[in-house]
């Protein structure tokens, strides 16, 4: 471990010194470990230590060389049309690169415009999201799009707050259309530009409480050359060599001056707060077939869990749903039937809890009187992945 006074007898580690500076008096500290920034005082402003040693030409070189190139990607001095910057980074919160194309392929060849998206069925829209998860951003995909078509004349806002107006579009999302698509200087730090620069700038704080310090070094370091491309080319960096697990710091382009690298322990950054465990829930649903091989499937409430989707009737699993006891299972099934518990259980993770979910199943000779939806030929590909799971244990025990 490099000690206190190699780094600042090497003298081209103004940042290292920076960061050592934090820690006065502390002869030999130990900058192995992050240690909180409140706690010591600064002898040097963090604009000063952070505008003086990054270096974004290496960070450009590195992205010309090996960035990669996506279906919504543009390079310097060429931007992305705002509909597809919008469109991508709303597919990509929560969900990896290789997932995301061909859903915006499809979309993009179903509805080539804003506009075309906006006068799309709401069914549509949801089925072709199918399977991307997290259905919220569905709804507000369309609600989006028709707000920019009929409020604004089709035409994207270039400013960060001018873009927070469209539904779904947060800080970041905002700031990387404005960035990308219109090249303006906005910040934009997602979860792995923060990695990167919580490990080069060694920021002690833990998440999220760090995200408007990262968010200051972010804009210290953002350079006025090629605005569109500096975060996309961060973004990649983090992708391909600033890994969580296991970044490259050997052949890193950063590493002489980044704190983490330097310390031999990168992986300690970006420090995090301890994790809650996600709280467990249980849950019901109903397959019901009839004589033709058709399955009886509802759309949910608009509002809420997977709402909107398509959906076998389930129940316990969310405040609106009928609730479940597990002593009288088939109390929230959705009409009387034959109702018996498949062997297999269902788990599905969420963002904030953990659900795991009985199978009912029925073979329905009889039709019952139903409630709303009614029985019809079973499409994977338009249900949502919890329901795509139940309808794999359905298939197995051939209902
Ligand atoms: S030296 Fe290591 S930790 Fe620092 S930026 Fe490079 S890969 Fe990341």
């Amino acid at each position: 471990m490099p000690s206190f006074s190699q780094y600042h007898s090497n003298g081209s580690y103004d940042h290292i010194s920076a960061v050592t500076t934090l820690r006065c008096g502390q002869n030999g500290a130990d900058l192995s470990r992050p240690v909180a920034l409140k706690a010591v005082k600064p002898c040097v402003s963090l604009r000063r230590m952070t505008t003086s040693q990054f270096h974004s030409d290496l960070i450009f070189d590195w992205y010309d060389r090996h960035g990669r190139s996506l279906p919504w990607r543009a390079r310097w001095p060429d931007l992305t049309p705002a509909y597809h910057v919008w469109l991508s980074e709303i597919m990509l919160q929560q969900t990896v690169v290789a997932t995301v194309i061909p859903y915006f392929l499809e979309f993009i060849g179903r509805w080539p415009t804003v506009c075309d998206l906006a006068a799309a069925s709401h069914d549509d829209v949801m089925a072709a999201w199918a399977g991307l998860g997290y259905y919220a951003r569905a709804r507000n995909l369309h609600r989006a799009a028709q707000y920019v078509c009929h409020d604004l004349d089709g035409v994207f806002p270039q400013d960060v707050d001018g873009l927070r107006a469209l539904p779904g579009v947060g800080p970041y999302t905002a700031g990387a259309i404005s960035a990308i698509a219109f090249g303006q200087p906005a910040t934009v730090v997602d979860g792995n530009i923060e990695r990167v620069l919580a490990r080069f700038f060694g920021v002690a704080t833990p998440l999220p409480a760090a995200k408007s310090e990262i968010g200051l070094h972010y804009d210290a370091i953002r350079p006025s050359a090629r605005p569109s491309d500096f975060p996309q080319a961060l973004m990649d960096f983090a992708n391909a060599v600033c890994t969580p697990k296991s970044p490259g710091c050997g052949g890193c382009p950063l590493g002489q001056n980044c704190v983490a690298g330097t310390a031999g322990s990168p992986e300690l950054w970006p420090v995090k707060a301890p994790k809650k465990e996600k709280p467990q829930r249980r849950g019901i649903a109903f397959v019901a077939m009839n004589e033709d091989g058709h399955g009886y499937l509802i759309t949910r409430p608009d509002r809420g869990m997977l709402g909107g989707m398509l959906a076998f009737p389930s129940g316990g699993w969310t405040p609106a749903d009928p609730s479940y006891v597990e002593s009288d299972p088939f109390a929230a099934a959705p009409f009387k039937a034959d109702w018996h518990l498949a062997d297999t259980q269902v788990t599905h993770v969420f963002t904030h809890f953990t659900l795991t979910m009985d199978v009912a199943l029925a073979h329905m000779r009889q039709m019952p009187d139903l409630p709303e939806g009614g029985f019809q030929k079973v499409r994977a590909a338009s249900l949502p992945t919890l329901m795509r799971k139940v309808w794999g244990v359905a298939r197995q025990k051939r209902v």
